[in-house]
């Protein structure tokens, strides 16, 4: 399973998580967050509840989390067309020859 990581090293490496080894008081033996030392497994239980009884925020939260998330992908992407032009390229060729998901363009009607 996990390796230990002590807390205080986990954030020397700017990691969000460390392990202990040792059950938290729910008896989860998992990693935890380095900000507020809990275990993600009641982090995932307590956040399970609040979107339960707050389900309005819920949505919000999670309709910003995929805005933010979809712009650091973007980034991503962007970057590693930066660093392989070439496989991009190669991507986008393929993309364009084999193209199986557009039917719609193939059996025009302007003919
Ligand atoms: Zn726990």
């Amino acid at each position: 399973m996990s390796q230990i990581i002590i807390r205080k090293i986990a954030r020397k490496q700017g990691l969000t998580r460390y392990f202990t080894g040792k059950p938290c008081k729910w008896g989860h033996v998992v990693d935890r967050y380095v900000s507020d030392g809990q275990c993600v497994e009641c982090a995932w239980e307590w956040g399970r509840k609040w979107a339960a009884a707050n389900p309005e925020k819920a949505r919000e939260r999670n309709r910003k989390r995929y805005v933010a998330n979809s712009e650091k992908a973007k980034e991503r992407v962007r970057k590693d067309r930066m660093a392989n032009p070439e496989k991009w390229m190669e991507w986008a060729r393929n993309g364009r020859t084999a193209d199986p998901g557009r039917p719609h363009h193939t059996t025009g009607n302007n003919q």
